[in-house]
């Protein structure tokens, strides 16, 4: 099959790099032109554990290429993915405008009827006004789908190549048979192909991503009572999760959710609500709670130092809004870096892949340490931010001897309460009783 992506960010690229890697011919457009000319070279624009390898053998073997000519890309395709950004607008709804500018330059410069298929995630009752606008005065008859992407960031081939399930919203069986065919390959492991109409597939989303959110917003109002309580959230997540009809999956306690996905979709749903006359009251709760988690690891550091904190150094393990990324969008660590500096404090920061990412926001306003130890050389405390697997087992003796005071605020819950203890950290974490 000949199919064109547009769009190479996070979703648009995997997705044309993983069709390419089940024997597809794929061609990704994007406006970047920078981008453009660096994926040809086979240099991905982002972090993305796999990527690169597939993205090289694929372009090697000639069946993945990108180009920012939309009308070159769409040559001989029958089916068009859209995978552009719908980033949060000023009103809190989805901003479509990139998600417009395609539908009408496929309009305009389709020279066949296509299969467009929105990969990007859009309000309820968009793929119709897709369809409507794709055929208004066309010169053919062009067909609309919905297929929204479930990936995480970080697991992105592996979740695109076994997915739990494929949506797809479609209006002709056809339609659906055609995205059966193509989806095929990743669903090897009798992991569910659902067809249903445009909207329910639309919503699907909007609900996944909700209810995850939901799960995050929950356990950390969950944690700050227990931290109040005297209780331990730890404890308490072993005593529920061992529930059935609760579990373990998306309750862990931290500093807030953040990336280019739950805070957008979280507050589309509750603009979407508004605009039908409905409160979404829970949403909102969840939006709110996020938004006041992320400045808890400020709090904390403030019980400790005071607000004013000019002479202070602190040193930050993790900027990525998640592990194995390189996304720093809504990111948590950006918020506290925000407080830090307003503070006076002087900020050393660490991360795997997402220093440059936060160096082109703070400049010079930052240290910018290679290695984890290394940022603790002289701080007052480490303030952990996001868990990557490199900080979960570290050498506290080394620590200790860098820290200028053995002073942790973990956003992440890494250690072990007596270890700190036994060790003479003095240890902050979510939800649970402080060392001193
Ligand atoms: P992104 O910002 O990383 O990438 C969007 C790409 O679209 C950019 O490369 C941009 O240059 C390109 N673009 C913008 N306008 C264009 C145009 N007119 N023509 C061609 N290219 C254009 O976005 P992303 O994270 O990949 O997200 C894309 C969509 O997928 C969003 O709707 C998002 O909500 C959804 N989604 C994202 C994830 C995720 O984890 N990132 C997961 C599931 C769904």
């Amino acid at each position: 099959m000949r199919i064109t992506v547009i769009g190479t960010g996070y979703v648009g690229l995997v997705t044309g790099t993983c069709f390419a890697e089940s024997g597809n011919d794929v061609i990704c457009v994007d406006i970047d032109a920078e981008k453009v000319a660096r994926l040809r070279e086979g240099i991905s624009p982002i972090y993305e554990p796999g990527l690169s390898e597939l993205l090289v053998r694929n372009i090697k073997e000639g069946r993945l290429q990108f180009t920012t000519d939309l009308t070159e890309g769409m040559t001989d395709s029958a089916l068009v993915f859209i995978a552009v950004g719908t980033p949060q607008g000023d009103d809190g709804a989805a901003n479509l405008n990139a998600l417009w500018a395609v539908t009408d330059q496929i309009r305009e410069t389709a020279t066949e009827p296509k299969i467009v298929v929105v990969k990007s995630t859009v309000p309820v009752g968009t793929n119709a006004k897709v369809l409507a606008r794709l055929n208004k005065e066309s010169k053919h008859v062009h067909r609309a789908a919905s297929n929204p992407e479930f990936l995480k960031e970080g697991y992105a081939i592996e979740d695109f190549m076994k997915p739990d399930r494929v949506v797809v919203g479609v209006r002709e069986p056809e339609v659906a048979k055609v995205l059966e065919e193509l989806h095929r390959p990743f669903l090897r492991t009798n992991h569910p192909f659902l067809s249903m109409t445009p909207e329910s597939s639309e919503m699907t989303k909007y609900v996944a991503n909700c209810m995850l959110a939901t799960k995050i917003s929950f356990i950390n109002e969950m944690a700050n009572l227990c931290e109040a309580l005297q209780a331990d959230i730890n404890d308490v997540r072993m005593g529920i999760g061992h529930d059935r009809r609760i579990g373990f999956q998306f309750l862990h306690p931290g500093v807030g959710y953040g990336g280019s996905c739950f805070p957008k979709d979280v507050r589309a749903m509750i603009a979407l609500a508004e605009q039908k006359g409905l409160p979404a009251q829970m949403l909102r709760g969840v939006d709110q709670i996020n938004e006041d988690q992320k400045h808890v690891l400020f709090h904390k550091l403030t019980e400790i130092f005071g607000k004013e904190m000019s002479g202070r150094t602190i040193a930050i393990w993790g900027l990525a809004f998640k592990p194995r990324t390189d996304d720093i969008r809504e990111a948590p660590s950006l918020v506290l870096i925000d407080h830090l500096l307003k503070a006076g404090a002087k900020v050393r920061v660490h991360d795997p892949e997402a220093r440059e990412n936060v160096k082109e926001i703070y400049g010079s306003r930052l240290t910018y340490c290679d290695r984890a130890y290394g940022t603790l050389e002289g701080a007052d405390a480490l303030a952990i931010v996001t868990e990557w697997n490199e900080f979960r087992n570290p050498n506290f003796d080394v620590m200790k001897a860098l820290l200028e005071r053995p002073v942790i605020v973990d956003g992440r819950n890494l250690y072990e309460l007596d270890q700190m203890r036994e060790l003479g950290f003095t240890y902050h974490s979510i939800g649970r009783a402080t060392v001193n």
